[in-house]
């Protein structure tokens, strides 16, 4: 096919296009943020972007069970939860440019043609479709932000039907780069068979055959294996793949997905990028990365913490929240283990056998009824025992109900998402989601304003009276009810001044007992721990020492009793 004739401003970024192939699994999101740390290890301004294949125009509509969690930007768009794994390895922030999907492309498309922008073309996949999808790579670095490179990673695995425009548009557009410009890197499976007692490049020659079939040749392979690759075995694929065989590169598993870019960088990854694509950049800096990644390797204490949620399967739904504890357990030098727990075992289960041997509960943010009595249970548990509590979203808002019914008296005081006709409805929806009939991007979404009293825990730890963080919710604090539960001992301690929206609240006559309803575990950074999931660790920790606990709560612990 010949290439499509374009007029579009010449770029002055590189690219870095990454594919899967295989199966699917295999770390595609760590090992692009991982490149993108070599990168940025090297002072070059670098951004990130996802393209994905499914028609969900964002995966906000999407089930946790289904797509995990979903990733939300300061400004307020749901994406995949691999832009997480974006910020938190390159440190930049991530926006609605750095995530496409096959949805956005097509509502773009089919908008244009309604509007009569292609009047009198028949409008198809090649060139209207692939042409959408080059747009949307040059619109990362438009406007006030020139990156020297962008990486692209593209979803799913190559031989997917839904992957084939994206692979097409890659083609297409490394075409209007040129040399030196690109890169396109594929990451592959080398399987070792037990009874043949030998890897197997057969796969990734498959792979790298059908990417060759679309014009895509790869310039590097990342190999995922479970033991080093010996130099025959990465020669072997080399030629059978046309790739230079220094430009194959095995990516064994690591203790720590953090350990990726050093272990790449040792390889000699960092280099070879630069090479190829004509770059210069000062010597790699990985000193802070190295220090994290100690911490991270040889704890010297270890803590547990109880999660009372409902995705609790799968473990992807709480991704950012797991990271999240990893940053601030290396903050203290401290392993977190996370328990588990479906929340609706509470309902049946005794929290004390439960949650035995965790000295913190957190209780993560969700949609939908199930479990919600068994989180409230949790957290009276934790309240009446004095065990840290950090509650996120829906986890603050069960502990305002929880502490409207057990302690100030609103007998079924709930939120209207699951009683609309409560009584004492503390929970309630926003006021301008009244008479929503869309479900996508309807939420309070993105980066807010919030204001931190003086002398709590939040203005402690934050250091400062003003901070900025993401959302994605549609109910709230009823301030209705404000007085009766602060009447009652409860302490609203952060703000939103806009709207004058409980956004912080804590139990002074406590260890560390603290719900945010905006989601801190999305600005958690491996060098830069958030400080709400720093100060509850640190408080867990505390908690650990037998003294500690005895002093908070004056007697052994007892399971809790009804108020
Ligand atoms: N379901 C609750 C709401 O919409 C909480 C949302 C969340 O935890 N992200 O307000």
């Amino acid at each position: 096919m010949s290439p499509q004739k374009v007029s579009r401003k010449k770029s002055h970024t590189k690219y870095v296009f990454i594919t899967g192939g295989v199966v699917s699994s295999l770390g595609k999101g760590i090992a692009s943020a991982s490149i993108g740390r070599l990168l940025k290890a090297r002072g070059l301004k670098v951004s990130m972007m996802k393209l994905d294949p499914y028609i969900n125009v964002d995966p906000g509509t999407m089930n946790p069970f289904q797509h995990g969690e979903v990733y939300v930007t300061d400004d307020g768009a749901e994406t995949d939860l691999d832009l997480g794994h974006y910020e938190r390895f390159i440190d930049e922030e991530m926006s609605r440019a750095n995530n496409a999907t096959t949805g956005q492309i097509y509502h773009t498309v089919i908008s244009k043609e309604r509007k009569g922008d292609y009047l009198g073309a028949t409008v198809q996949v090649i060139p209207h479709i692939t042409g959408e999808i080059i747009e949307r790579m040059l619109a990362v670095t438009r406007g006030s932000k020139p990156y020297d490179v962008v990486l692209v990673e593209v979803g799913g695995t190559v031989g997917d039907i839904e992957s084939l425009p994206y692979i097409e548009a890659i083609r297409q557009f490394g075409l209007e780069l040129g040399p030196k410009n690109c890169v396109y890197i594929h990451l592959t499976l080398v399987p070792f068979i037990n009874t043949a007692q030998e890897v197997k490049t057969k796969p990734t020659q498959h792979s790298v055959k059908e990417l060759r079939e679309i014009g895509v040749q790869p310039d590097f392979l990342l190999c995922r294996t479970d033991r080093p690759l010996d130099r025959k075995v990465k020669e072997k694929i080399a030629l059978f793949c046309n790739v230079g065989k220094e430009d194959v590169f095995d990516v064994p598993d690591v203790d720590t997905v953090y350990e990726l870019p050093l272990l790449l960088e040792r390889e000699g990854l960092g280099k070879r990028l630069l090479d190829e694509l004509g770059l210069r950049a000062k010597e790699p800096d990985f000193t802070q990365w190295q220090a994290v990644v100690r911490k991270i390797k040889h704890p010297t204490r270890t803590v547990k913490i109880a999660i009372a949620g409902k995705y609790v399967e799968v473990r992807d739904s709480y991704k950012s929240i797991i990271e999240s504890f990893v940053h601030a357990g290396a903050f203290h030098g401290a392993k977190v283990e996370l328990q588990w727990i479906e929340a609706e075992q509470f309902e049946c289960g005794n929290a004390r056998d439960l949650m035995a041997d965790c000295t913190g509960l957190l209780v993560p943010g969700g949609f939908g009824e199930r479990g919600i009595e068994g989180k409230i249970l949790s957290i009276q548990y934790a309240r009446a025992n004095k065990i840290p509590f950090f509650g996120i979203c829906l986890g603050m808002q069960a502990a305002v109900i929880e502490f409207a019914r057990n302690v100030c008296g609103m007998r079924k005081a709930h939120s209207t998402e699951f009683a609309p006709t409560t009584k004492y409805p503390v929970i309630d929806l926003l006021p301008e989601q009244r008479g929503l009939k869309q479900k996508g991007a309807t939420m309070r979404l993105g980066s807010y304003p919030c204001f931190l009293a003086r002398g709590t825990l939040a203005h402690a730890a934050f250091g400062t009276d003003a901070i900025t963080e993401r959302h994605r919710h549609r109910f709230e604090v009823n301030n209705q009810f404000r007085e009766q539960l602060e009447q009652g001992g409860l302490r609203c301690t952060g703000t939103w001044p806009g709207g004058d929206l409980v956004e912080v609240i804590e139990l002074p006559d406590h260890p560390w007992f603290l719900a945010v309803q905006f989601h801190p575990e999305l600005k958690s950074r491996p060098t830069n721990p958030h400080p709400l999931f720093r100060d509850f660790v640190g408080a867990c920790l505390h908690q650990n020492e037998p003294r500690a606990r005895e002093h908070a709560t004056g007697k052994k612990l007892e399971p809790v009793t009804e108020e």
